[in-house]
């Protein structure tokens, strides 16, 4: 999950909800002057909460953990 981290570290994406844009969430101890460098991503500290979702093509019902999450306060879909 971080293998692309430090290319990536300030791409967003859209929301697939709400077309927002939509933050990459980090995991872990992360120091503040580290944070620093990631300007637009979620800190979501250490515990991972894996999350329920039906995958639209298949219809089966997958778990995971969100790696983004949509900064429309009104929305805050989450997804991986
Ligand atoms: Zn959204």
């Amino acid at each position: 999950m971080t293998k692309d981290c430090k290319t990536t570290r300030t791409a967003t994406r859209k929301c697939l909800v709400c077309g927002h844009e939509a933050w990459r969430i980090m995991y872990g101890m992360i120091m503040p002057d580290a944070r620093e460098q990631y300007p637009k991503a979620e800190f979501a500290g250490c515990v991972m909460m894996e999350e329920l979702r039906i995958y639209p093509a298949t219809g089966k019902v997958e778990t995971g953990v969100p790696k983004w999450a949509c900064q429309n306060a009104e929305c805050r879909h989450r997804w991986w």
